[in-house]
Parts: structure tokens; sequence; C-alpha cells
């Protein structure tokens, strides 16, 4: 037979009194799930920690809000899943699982348990709240230029230590004063916001992208050559001249120039940079709404 037993509960700091039997343990758990803020590393800890009473053999942590899914270990037959919560605030889901039931006692434990990791996931939750907030541009949800300087530097490494190609796209929209002038700037806001959105749904979920300033944007295509680079830069002109923007009586109609630089052998963040704003350049020149690659 192969049905599986699951239980589902809500454990919440107030749900339970600790055992007192599991007050030393509680002290040690707690102890180390101190040591960090890394939502993998808390799981792996916790787990590790109640092994040898709660004999498990997977561990599954689910937090939709960071878009995780942390997995170790082979999933067993049955499982136990609780909603973690503290003062109303959600923090994912945990699950264990092995191949035998997990008796009533078992679950007790487990539950008294679960206080301990409460607190450390709610510090690693508003710690990465916090860290996704800094690297975030309010108005258009992109990446800001902290975030892209940060990126840029470590991307390169990446590139050049895994020998693959990287790219860069510089974005900036055209004639954009003019709708500032005609619809005001909570017009161009909401212009900025729509284009960063059309760009943000254009591109791979592995590309990321930026508000370099003002009306510029730029999209760092990791894995992409020269070819992939221009491809990917013509369907971003593509996708927002093929887009209109009501607002209020008007309808607005918006193109961007593009440049494109793929990383060279003597290239650093600071020459890429300079290459590719310098093709978006060109592409202002020679008329608007096109792309040019460096
Ligand atoms: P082109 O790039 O095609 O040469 O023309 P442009 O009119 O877009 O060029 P320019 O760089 O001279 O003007 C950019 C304008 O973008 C200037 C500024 O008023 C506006 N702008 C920059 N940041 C913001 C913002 O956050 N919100 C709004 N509403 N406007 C902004
Ligand atoms: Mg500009
Ligand atoms: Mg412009």
């Amino acid at each position: 037979m192969s049905e599986k037993a699951s239980q589902l509960a809500v454990v919440s700091n107030k749900s339970f009194e600790a055992l007192p039997a599991v007050n030393l343990q509680h002290y040690d758990i707690s102890s180390a799930l101190q040591t960090t803020l890394e939502f993998g590393e808390l799981i792996s800890i916790f787990s590790n920690k109640i092994q040898a009473t709660i004999p498990h053999n997977s561990v599954e942590y689910a937090n939709e809000e960071f878009d995780m899914d942390f997995k170790r270990g082979v999933v067993g037959r049955h499982s136990c899943t609780y909603a973690l919560k503290v003062e109303d605030k959600q923090l994912g889901a945990l699950t264990l699982t092995r191949s035998q039931r997990f008796g009533k006692d078992e679950l007790a434990i487990l539950e008294a348990l679960l206080c301990c990791l409460i607190y450390p996931l709610r510090n690693a939750t508003l710690f990465h709240q916090a860290l996704k907030r800094a690297h975030t541009d309010p108005l258009t949800k992109a990446g800001n230029r902290g975030a892209f300087d940060e990126t840029l530097q470590r991307e390169i490494k990446r590139a050049q230590r895994k020998e693959q190609a990287l790219s860069l796209a510089f974005i900036d929209v055209d004639h954009f004063k003019s709708i500032n002038d005609n619809h005001g700037h909570h017009g161009g806001d909401i212009a900025l916001a729509s284009v960063a959105g059309w760009i943000m749904e254009t591109v791979r979920a592995t590309d990321m992208v930026f508000r370099y300033g003002g009306e510029e944007f730029c999209v760092l295509l990791p894995d992409t050559g020269e070819d992939g680079a221009a491809l990917i830069a013509e369907r971003i002109r593509l996708a927002v001249e093929s887009h209109t923007l009501a607002y209020g009586m008007s309808v607005l109609h918006l193109t961007v120039s593009l440049g494109v630089a793929t990383l060279g052998e003597t290239d650093n963040a600071d020459s890429l940079v300079h290459r590719a704003d310098k093709a978006m350049y060109l592409a202002k020149k020679q008329g608007r709404n096109r792309v040019c690659a460096a």
C-alpha cells in the first residue's frame, strides 16, 4: 500500500507549550540557529539537530514570498507538513518525510522544537526583505543602480571563470522629455514603470533588468554572445514599440533605442558599460527606435 500519511498543522509561537523533556535540546538548537540568516542553512541545521529525536529521510522548506523551494534528502512515503507563522507573518512551510508513519508523541516533540525555528526564520525573512528593498528601484521594480554595479562585477568574474559569454544591453526611452512635457511627471512615471514591465516580460528569467538612471535601463545577459544579445535587444525594441499605454484621455506610443556590447578579453565593468552606452547613442544618432551593436 502506498498511501501517503500527511499531517498538516499550523505552528505559531502561541500554539503550544514547550515540553520539559526538550528544554535542553531547545537551547542547543536555538544557539545553532543563531549562526546564519540563510533559509537553506537554517533548515539544514534544524534538520540535523532533530534527526536523533525525530528520524526523517528528507526535509523540504517552501517560501513563496522568496520563490524558495529548498529540498534535502530522499522523499519518503509518509510526511508531516507545518505552515509556520509568527504574529500573523507567514514564514513558509516545512515538510519532513520518511518511510514510517510519524507517531503522535514524535509530532508533539517536533511541534515543541519547531518553536526554536520560528524566530530565526522571521529574522531571515526580515533580512531578505530589507536586502530586496535596498536593491530595487521602487518606481519600476527593476534592480537599482547599486544592484547593477554589484551584479555586473559578479557576473564578469563568473563569465571569466566559466569561460562563458556575457552581454549587456543599454536601453534609453526615446523623446522621453516630451512625455513629461505633455502628460506631466505622473504620466512620465507611469510610462517608465510600463516600459520596465515590458522589458522584464520579454527577457529570460536568468537575464537581469536594472534601472541605470532616469529613463535608462540595462539588461545583463549571462551566457549570451553577440548574436543572442542582438536578438534579445531587437525583441525588447519590438515589445516596447508594439505596446500602447492608455493615460487619461491619451494613448501613448513609446519606443526605445538600444546598444549592446559583449564582454571581450580586455574588458572590465567600466569599458563594457562604456561600449554599450556608446552603441546606444549611435542608435539615437541613426534615428532612434533601433538596436546598435558595439
Ligand atoms: P532621447 O533619449 O530620445 O534623446 O530624448 P529624451 O527626451 O529621452 O532625452 P533626455 O535624456 O534629454 O531626457 C530624459 C528625461 O527623462 C529628462 C527627465 O525629465 C526625464 N526623467 C528622468 N527620470 C525621470 C523619472 O524618474 N520620472 C519622470 N517622470 N521623468 C524622468
Ligand atoms: Mg537618457
Ligand atoms: Mg531618452
